[in-house]
């Protein structure tokens, strides 16, 4: 298991190791400023001491706080440095990880969340780095060191020190723990505001066109009011601690002068002078132990904020990739084959099989349909080639060869996939159409023209302002659901696969086109495999095989005519579809 901080480069060890040596510099200086306090104060309490006995150690004071400065800049900007070079890392190493999930990965986490754990929790972990790596060696060390100055030198005092002290670090400990288990569910409410954001812009035309604004508005009010509250409750806590440590550092001040007081006025009017002046040395080294605990506790609440944050992106980081490469110890056997032996599948969480012995076997060059009810299966069957899912008992073969053996882009080049529901990228439509690697070639402007005309969407490219370099905006808006269909289409016969896998894609076209397209896919695609879901009999009547698919199981095989003589769920698909004078 990898942590957080084996993402930090050998650079950035030395840029903290660098932040720790000035940050040493800067806590000597601090220290040694009330040092010099104590000896003008003697010299001033010391009769006949002129303003030169005073001026070497204000000058010595001043150089110890430009040295100070100077150490706090560069730790600051070494530590900014390496907080900005971890989040840039480990956001890569999530995008990374995140593009290489499965389905089944990707339903394990929801996209609200991983957009979250992306952004804001990186963002937590970062702020930590910057904010605090300055004051994670700074605090503790600055304040063992000034409790070491303190404690021998007078018993009164470093009482007085030692119970504040402990009364702060009782609050302290009290309140993270009130404070740290609602730090985790922020986050997953910041993951529900995302949720609900994410919904009600997407659907934003359903929202209006169901006045569904009251609806929408009250389950974004819920979460949002969710995550205000409890976020109102941290601070509420958070905020009790500054005055709190104010007032704690006065009454330190005031009961070392009150103690002082009694002490001095016992003592003999010798030692008064010396007295004094170790009390106000003594107060600042007790002012910087105060100081030192503030810090430590905001570094304390900023790493129980991050530790959160830290499990979350870890969470992303450490997913066990379900679908991976295959040993590819075989080799293939054919070209252009499907097989299904015996497979059966069941979606993860989900208690039914969505597929039961299914037994196929589709020859190179074939056209090849499957028919059925919604919800028959019919998508399942198709997800199974790609390897979207694995088949959770039997074995998926393409080109003889079990899927799971192969390299997964390897089994990829040679499938050209269209699913159901288009997708397009922002970007140019040369950009979409030629989108992707297959192993083998970029496909060139000629290419993708081609891949266009075969795909039935020439004609209103060319229509476009720009032609192909018109624009594609995010999720292919500006375009029809039968233009995207298309485009999609385009982009699979632009990657000339071996295989071609149209799930439902033939839906949004009309019956002119689906035919044309169709029979030009025949001719270019010689000798391609193809695989058609469809609803429609028009769109596979003239397939090679027809699989009807019911419940998850294949209900009947063969031609259309063989189905229509043999198959009474064909024939009712069938029929219930003449009127269309599609079925013949
Ligand atoms: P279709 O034949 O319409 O393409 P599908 O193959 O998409 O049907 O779905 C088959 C069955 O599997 C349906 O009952 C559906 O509810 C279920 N199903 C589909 N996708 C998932 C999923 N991601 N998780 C759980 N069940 C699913
Ligand atoms: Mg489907």
């Amino acid at each position: 298991m990898k942590t957080i901080f084996s993402y930090l480069t050998k650079r950035e060890w030395t840029f903290l190791g660098i932040c720790a040596l000035f940050a040493l510099l800067s806590i000597w200086t601090d220290m040694s400023i009330p040092d010099q306090m104590g000896v003008i104060t003697t010299k001033l309490q010391t009769e006949g001491s002129t303003i030169s006995d005073v001026t070497g150690s204000g000058l010595l004071m001043l150089l110890y706080a430009l040295l100070g400065l100077l150490g706090t800049i560069i730790t600051t900007y070494f530590s900014a440095k390496v907080g900005a070079g971890l989040a840039t890392r480990i956001r890569g190493a999530i995008f990374d990880k995140v593009l290489d999930f499965s389905m089944e990965d990707m339903g394990a986490f929801s996209t609200s969340s991983l957009i979250t754990r992306c952004t804001n929790d990186i963002m937590n972990v970062q702020s930590v780095f910057a904010a605090g790596a300055v004051l994670i060696f700074k605090a503790p060390i600055t304040a063992i060191w000034a409790f070491t100055r303190i404690i021998g030198k007078n018993s009164m005092w470093t009482a007085a020190v030692g119970v504040i002290f402990l009364i702060v670090v009782g609050f302290i400990i009290g309140i993270a723990m009130l404070v740290r288990p609602s730090l985790r569910t922020v986050q997953g409410l910041i993951d529900e505001t995302n949720r609900v954001s994410r919904e009600h812009l997407s659907g934003i035309r359903v929202i209006h066109a169901f006045n569904a604004y009251d609806y929408q508005k009250n389950r974004f009010e819920k979460v949002n009011e969710a995550l205000t509250s409890l976020s109102r409750k941290i601070f509420r806590r958070i905020a009790l601690f500054n005055p709190f440590l104010d007032t704690m550092t006065n009454i330190l001040n005031v009961a070392i002068y009150c103690i002082g007081a009694v002490i001095i006025l016992a003592a003999s009017a010798a030692d008064r002078v010396n007295l004094f002046s170790e009390m106000v040395t003594f107060s600042s080294y007790a002012l910087l132990v105060m100081t030192a605990f503030v810090q430590l506790l905001v570094i304390y609440m900023g790493l129980v904020k991050s530790l959160a944050s830290i499990d979350r992106i870890s969470e992303v980081l450490n997913t066990e990739i379900k679908i991976r490469d295959g040993a590819d110890t075989k080799k293939e056997t054919a070209q252009g084959t499907i097989e299904f032996k015996n497979v059966s599948f069941r979606y993860p969480n989900s208690g039914d099989n969505a597929l039961s012995d299914i037994n196929i076997s589709i020859e190179k060059g074939q056209t090849v349909a499957f028919i059925g009810a919604t919800g028959s299966g019919k998508s399942t069957i198709l997800n199974l080639i790609p390897r979207f899912y694995d088949a959770t008992e039997g074995t998926v073969l393409v080109n003889g060869k079990d899927v799971r053996d192969y390299k997964l882009n390897e089994l990829r080049n040679k499938l050209g996939y269209i699913p159901q529901k288009s997708i397009l990228f922002s970007g140019s439509i040369a950009d979409n159409i030629a989108y992707g690697d297959n192993g083998r070639f970029q496909a060139t402007l000629t290419e993708i023209r081609h891949a266009a005309e075969v795909g039935q969407a020439k004609e209103f490219i060319e229509k476009k302002e720009g032609g192909y370099n018109a624009r594609v905006s995010e999720g292919g808006k500006n375009f029809s659901g039968g233009q995207k269909q298309r485009l999609t289409i385009s982009r699979a016969i632009a990657r000339d696969p071996e295989i071609y896998l149209f799930d439902d894609s033939f839906s949004a076209l009309d019956f002119k086109t689906d035919r044309i397209l169709r029979e030009r896919l025949k001719e270019v695609a010689k000798g391609a495999t193809v695989v058609i879901v469809a609803q429609r009999i028009g769109t596979i009547r003239n397939a090679d095989r027809i699989f009807v698919v019911d419940q998850g199981r294949i209900a009947g095989a063969g031609t259309h005519d063989e189905l229509m003589k043999d198959c009474t769920i064909y024939q009712e698909i069938a029929l219930s579809q003449m009127t269309e004078k599609e079925a013949g």
